[in-house]
């Protein structure tokens, strides 16, 4: 089962993204996850991507899609993936479409996060005090905000469009929110 889980960054992705992983046995694949230890390793991929994730802007589509070509190419990711906040352009989203149909795969289900600017803001800055992350500095925080309102938010429409997308009203307990994803997964 293939899902892709979108929302603003803070909006509580990853968290849910490795219980659904947990629940469902399946992996979860973060392109920020991979994209930070690209960085800290100093890869080719690190060296590119380094600046801009710094400044809080997004990372070039074509380099995206390749990892995300490797990702669903492995063999763990064969009975599916939990994409966590992997589709952040509408190139992206027609790449990932493209990518899955070439496989014979599809995306089962999109999950959109749905949280208010004032939450987000708080929660980074709670994460900051406890991870450092240097894209949580308040200034690439707020690019990372409009990078997410200009090039991700319409990411949204595009899946409406296309299939069914389930949203969830993300504030609130990490249990509480959890059950009601598991129970839109399940159910559909
Ligand atoms: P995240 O941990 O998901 O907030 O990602 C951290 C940073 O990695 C983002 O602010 C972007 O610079 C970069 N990044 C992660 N995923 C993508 C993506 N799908 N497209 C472009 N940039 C990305």
């Amino acid at each position: 089962m293939n899902i892709l889980l979108l929302g603003p960054p803070g909006a509580g992705k990853g968290t849910q993204g490795a219980l659904l992983s947990e629940e469902l046995q399946i992996p979860k694949f973060a392109t920020g996850d991979l994209l930070r230890d690209a960085v800290r390793q100093k890869t080719p991929l690190g060296l590119k991507a380094q600046a801009v994730m710094e400044a809080g802007g997004l990372v070039n589509d074509d380099i995206i899609l390749g990892v995300i070509a490797d990702e669903l190419d492995r063999p763990a990711s064969k009975d599916g993936v939990i994409f966590d906040g992997v589709v952040r352009t509408i190139p992206q989203a027609e790449g990932m479409s493209e990518l899955l149909t070439e496989r014979g795969m599809k995306m089962d289900h999109v999950i959109f996060f749905d949280v208010v600017d004032k939450e987000i803001l708080d929660r980074i800055e709670k994460r900051r005090t406890l991870e450092d992350r240097a894209d949580d500095d308040p200034k690439a925080v707020a690019r990372r905000l409009v990078a997410y309102r200009e090039q991700t938010a319409p990411v949204l429409a595009w899946y409406r469009e296309r299939c069914n997308v389930i949203v969830i009203d993300a504030i609130g307990g990490i249990d509480d929110i959890f059950g009601t994803v598991k129970a839109a997964v399940t159910s559909q």
